[in-house]
This record gives C-alpha cells, structure tokens and sequence, in this order.
C-alpha cells in the first residue's frame, strides 16, 4: 500500500504534454498557450476619454464652484470611433464620450455631472485636476510587450486580451483526447431491461463528464466483456485512437478481475494499492506508449480515482505543470459527525457538500451515504473532505477539503 502523493508521482513521470496547435479564441478557453503573446500595438491605442464631458484646460477652471461657475465656449462634440478635427484652445470645450480620442489642446476632462450646457457655451462648476478622467495610450498595454507567457491557462479575461491585441487565433498545447471503457459481464447499457445480476453502466457516463467538465476530448469505447482476449482487443484499439485510455473495474482482487492481467501482458503496467478511501486498487501504464489508467469499478472509487490519479496526468498532458496539476484544497469549518474518526489507516475523501456561511467561511456537511457503491452522495457533492487516517476530525474542527469543479 503507497501513499498517494507516490502513486501520483508514478502517474506524473509517464504523462508527457501533448504538442501544440493552432485554434480560434473560441476554442481557446480553458487551453494552455504554447507561445508567448506579444501587443503589436498599444492598448488603449490612443488616448481617450475615461468619462462623458468636455475636453478642457484645466487651468481656466481653477477658480469654479457652484457659486462661480466658469463659461466655456464649446468648438464641437466628439463621439468615441470618431476622430478630433480640432484642437481645444484657451477659454474653450469639446464635447466628447467615453471612448472618443483625447483632443490636442485640452489637458483635462470636466465630466458632464458638473456642467450646464447653454447654447454654443458650457457653465463648468468645479475645477478639474490636470489629466483627469483621460485614458493613456498604452495604458493597459505597451506595444512590444509580453503579455503572456507560454504556459499559462487561458480565461474569459485572456480571451478578451488576446482579442485586443488583434489575435484571432493562438497557439495551444493540443488537449489529450481520451477513451473511456466500461469492463464487467454484469454490465447492460440504458434502459435495456436487466436480467438476473445485470447492473446498469454509470461509470462510462460519469467519467466521459468528468472529462468534459475539464476540458479534455472524450470518446465513447463502450463496454467489455470480462475476457481477457476480448480486453486485449479493446485496450489496444482505444492505445490507438487515443492519447489516453481510463477503464473502469477489473483492478482489484476478484477472479476475474482480469484488466490488470491484459494491462501486465501487452503493456507496462504498475498495480498499486492506494492508501485512500474509496479508490484503494489502481493499476496504471502505458500500452504503446499510451498511458490506461485503470481505475476501480465501483462507481465512487472511479470518479474519486479519476480526480486524484487521472486528473493530474491529463492535465499535465493538456500542458499544466507544478501546481497546476492538482485541485488546490481550502479549508473548511466540519459541521457534522462526517468526519468522525475511521481506524483503517487510509486517508478518506469524503464527498460533501461545502458551502461559504455568514461567517465568511467554507463549512462542510456530508452529502449522503458514503459507501463506494452509493454514487448518489457524489452526485450531491461539489467537494472531497480529506480526512486522514486515525484522528478523524470532529464537529467544530477544520478539515482541509477538495472544492471540485474550481
Ligand atoms: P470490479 O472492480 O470490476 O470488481 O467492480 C467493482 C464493483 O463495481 C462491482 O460491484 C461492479 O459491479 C461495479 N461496477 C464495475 N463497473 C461498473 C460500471 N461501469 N458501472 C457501475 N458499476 C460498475
Ligand atoms: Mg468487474
């Protein structure tokens, strides 16, 4: 039995991260940037105004107030897209709109809430300090600089640099696509009616979500039956067509628990005993160069297996690195007897549902029933409570916990 930072570490050094290619920013989101991103101009590009109102010398203004307020003639208006054909003298305004280019002359915007327009003139209330409310070229970014580096995650926010630094499309680590495949007789798919010892297939459903959720192509590779030739065949067939295969059941120490055999015989495999509950049994290698995750059957224990084994592994394949890899934990106030104390020296993730309260904080309860077999309370859960072995952590007490889906 190893601990799971070591199991980890076995996944890490077989995943290496795909190579690179080109995608629209509507592809892009959530995808690691293969090459640094350089402004070919400056953001804003020019200078511009931050507020409705007029473009003004702030020195004629030195003296308004209310009581005293300052007539200015105004020379025109100026609508952002438009561009200035005059320049703001002494003792005059320009009308202009957030966004519209800072004219020539002026040095100051007096925003529309202190002024009172009269015919061709405009009463200003209050003075205006030198530069106030004007955008500075480049003020966001500078032309030649390093936006971002190679490595980073793109967001929403990235995609909207990107696009105004004049990018269409950028260059990505190429995410793995992924196969997933159910093993086990007693597996039916649907609705199709069960016969005596038959159980319906969640796994292949739950995992082909899990990696949706993040960002990773997934395909369909069905169920197999437990034969070992006929595992031979599928494993193989999804090496191929994939950059990474996950099956489900058929680890751990059942007679015909046969995919670890397949994986020994045409693969590299390791076969670990994780020191975690659920998702104890894992075996993991690479066939062709391909790594299969071999992810217990029972259906928590796969989804758990997936986020702490799998995970890691095709992310690091989508081009994440250091901490990147892994879910970072939070902290979290234990409101039940979830986290009671377990003697099985094994860390458990319990799932749980874990919301910010009033006092600003994460509190944690449990989500269900919490045998490996009732997917239900994962279904419930959006977090993973860590509790390590032994102590166990008491109502009141703060335990560390997976938020899932951040
Ligand atoms: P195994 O590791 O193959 O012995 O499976 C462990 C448990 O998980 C057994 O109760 C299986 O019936 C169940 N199981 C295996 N695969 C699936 C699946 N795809 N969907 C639902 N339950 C499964
Ligand atoms: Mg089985």
């Amino acid at each position: 039995v190893i601990p799971l930072g070591e199991a980890q570490a076995r996944v890490l050094e077989a995943c290496a991260t795909n190579g690179t290619v080109v995608v629209g920013l509507d592809d892009a989101l959530g995808r690691v940037l293969a090459d640094p991103v350089t402004a070919i101009d400056d953001v804003p590009p020019f200078a511009n105004t931050a507020m409705d109102g007029f473009a003004v010398h702030a020195a004629d203004l030195a003296a308004a107030d209310p009581e005293h307020p300052v007539r200015l003639r105004v020379v025109g208006t100026l609508a952002a897209g438009a561009a200035p054909d005059v320049a703001v003298g002494e003792g005059e305004a320009l009308r202009i709109m957030t966004g519209a280019p800072f004219p020539d002359g002026a040095d100051a915007v007096a925003i529309v809430e202190t002024t009172r327009s009269d015919g061709d003139d405009v009463w200003v209330s209050a003075p205006v300090d030198r530069g106030a409310y004007i955008r500075a070229a480049g003020g966001d970014l500078v032309a030649g600089q390093e936006v971002f580096a190679a490595g980073t995650e793109l967001s929403a926010g990235h995609l909207g640099v990107l696009a105004s630094v004049g990018l269409r499309s950028t260059r990505v680590v190429r995410p793995p696509v992924v196969g997933v495949l159910s093993t086990g007789d007693e597996l039916v798919e649907g609705d199709t009616p069960l016969r005596p010892g038959q159980i319906r297939d969640s796994n292949r459903r739950a995992l082909l979500g899990l990696l949706h959720g993040d960002g990773f192509e997934a395909i369909d590779l069905g169920i197999a039956r437990d034969d070992a030739g006929e595992l031979e065949v599928r494993i193989l067939d999804g090496a191929e067509r994939c950059d990474a295969v996950l099956t489900s059941g058929g680890v751990s120490m059942g007679d015909f628990d046969l995919v670890k055999a397949v994986l020994g015989r045409i693969g590299e495999m390791t076969w670990m005993q994780v020191a975690i509950r659920p998702a104890k049994p894992f075996a993991f290698g690479t066939v062709e160069g391909t790594p299969v995750f071999g992810l217990p059957g029972n259906p928590v224990s796969s989804m758990v297996s997936y986020e702490l084994l799998a995970r890691p592994g095709l992310r690091r394949m989508a081009g994440f690195a250091g901490a990147e890899l892994r879910r970072a934990s939070v902290a979290a106030i234990v409101d039940d007897d979830s986290c009671d104390p377990r003697s099985d020296g094994r860390v458990a993730y319990l799932r749980v549902k874990a919301t910010v309260e009033a006092d600003g904080r994460w509190h944690v309860r449990s989500a269900g029933k919490q045998g490996s077999h009732q997917l239900l309370a994962m279904a419930r859960a959006n977090a993973l409570a860590i509790v390590p072995p032994g102590e166990g952590v008491r109502p009141g007490g703060t335990v560390q916990v997976l938020v899932l889906g951040t």
